[in-house]
């Protein structure tokens, strides 16, 4: 296979949720699998809806991601190019006038459904006359444009579905031009996909009729349709479709969470596939095991608290390089490989971490229980004299054990409370090396 190009199309009226970003991901794999090309591609041609600032955060959170893209341009910047593909098909008569309101339109659909009749557009603006159209445009009325489906069945071969097969005579021929002369997506993304050399289309399922029309588009254009392949589009957790909840789960609101990017690309990468979902070590070991054999059709179930444990399994293992910043940030001693490595276990965020910084850097309230006072008093008295060493916790509550008589939880428990102020958490011995002899003391009196 000659390498793919790809593009990821996001339009930029909102936020990338969870399924956007699946579909660029899939996309990412797939070029990086094959040495292929990634295009990041603004759909932009809405200017009413499409913001800067929407596609700032497009921008920024794919580069969060590390879902780094070879080109990206704007289709608001190709309309001349749009316009030269808009007038060929106008000229070939691809593309027809239509004047119908809104409201004739919604008038013939009900027409069609008191008749039993599918709500498809009847093509009357295709028996206009020129003085018809010249009488419209005479009382101020613009038009839209339809392109003109075959009526015949197109058929392809989808990399998810299989063979795929659109009766076009039973869609509407699809708007591609509104009647302020705005485009849709449609006809741009084909005139794009053309240009670009894209050789698959990789995208959502809620996609499979519009591919129906657009290869038609590609074909009338004197394209040829890209390789399609459509994934099933994922659910939430209980089944049910993409949830308001899911629709509007966006990056921001993962990492204010705290979530690594790495749990979020590991989990939407295999979610709905053959493999098992696990943390892998980078994008490039996910593309390695990228095909799209091994993506299901079956709706794929997106679970928060299956993201959350990932992303717990994650933390666990980060070296302390990739959290230096985040931890100087949370207070410069806590940049430290020892403290990392003692509390990252007890972490499901690296923000986790800052809870244990006043026990080992800081002041706590220490928790000493009535009953525990006299024991307390004497692990004060025992602790060893110098610096706190490697073997210094063994042989202090070696030391305590003899004279107190404690064992075991008994033991450990009251240390635990009196030097952390907490009932769990991460080793204490270790915990003692980093907070020092003096807080200890403080806290034992
Ligand atoms: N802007 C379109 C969308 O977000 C692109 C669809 C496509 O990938 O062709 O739905």
């Amino acid at each position: 296979m000659t390498a793919p190009t790809v593009r990821f199309a996001p339009s930029p009226t909102g936020l990338l949720h969870v399924g956007n970003v699946r579909t660029a991901l899939i996309n990412w794999l797939f070029a990086r699998s094959e040495q292929g090309c990634f295009i990041l591609r603004i759909d932009d041609t809405d200017t009413e809806r499409s913001t800067p600032a929407y596609e700032q955060a497009i921008r920024d959170d794919l580069t969060w991601l590390g879902l780094t893209w070879d080109k990206t341009f704007r289709q608001s910047e190709r309309f001349e190019t749009y316009d030269a593909a808009a007038e060929t098909l106008k000229q070939a008569g691809w593309l027809y006038p239509c004047y119908e309101t809104a409201e004739d339109l919604d008038r013939q659909r009900k027409l069609q459904r008191a008749q039993g009749k599918p709500p498809v557009y009847n093509r009357t603006a295709l028996n206009l006359s020129a003085s018809d159209r010249a009488q419209f445009e005479a009382d101020g009325r613009k038009p839209h444009w339809r392109f003109k489906l075959s009526g015949n069945r197109v058929a392809w071969d989808d990399l998810v579905r299989g063979e795929q097969a659109i009766e076009t005579a039973s869609l509407s021929d699809p708007v591609l031009i509104r009647a302020d002369g705005s485009y849709l997506y449609t006809l741009p993304s084909c005139v794009d996909d053309i240009e670009a050399g894209i050789t698959h289309v990789v995208r959502g399922e809620d996609h499979v009729t519009n591919s129906g029309a657009q290869i038609e588009i590609f074909r009338a254009l004197g394209g040829t349709a890209p390789t399609m392949a459509h994934t099933p589009l994922l659910v939430g957790a209980d089944g049910s479709g993409l949830s308001k909840r899911l629709g509007s789960l966006g990056m921001g609101t993962l990492r204010d969470r705290g979530i690594e990017p790495l749990a979020i690309i590991s989990l939407l990468a295999k979610l709905g596939t053959s493999d098992n979902v696990e943390i892998r070590d980078s994008l490039e070991q996910l593309a390695a095991d990228f095909d799209f054999a091994k993506i299901g059709r079956a709706p794929a179930r997106f679970d928060e608290a299956e993201l959350t444990g990932l992303n717990a399994t994650l933390v666990h293992t980060l070296p302390f390089d990739a959290v230096r910043e985040r931890l100087d940030a949370i207070a410069p001693e806590a940049a430290d490989p020892a403290f990392w490595d003692l509390v990252r276990q007890n972490c499901q965020t690296v923000a986790d971490a800052e809870a244990f910084v006043p026990v080992a850097f800081g002041q706590i309230t220490p928790v000493i229980e009535a009953e525990d006072q006299d024991f307390i008093a004497a692990a004060a008295g025992l602790l060893p004299d110098g610096p706190i060493a490697e073997d210094t916790w063994t042989n202090w509550t070696a030391a305590l054990k003899a004279q107190t008589g404690r064992k075991g939880r008994a033991l450990f428990m009251p240390l635990r409370r009196a030097l952390t102020g907490m009932e769990t958490g991460p080793d204490v011995g270790e915990m003692l090396r980093l907070m020092g002899r003096e807080r200890a003391l403080q806290r034992l009196s």
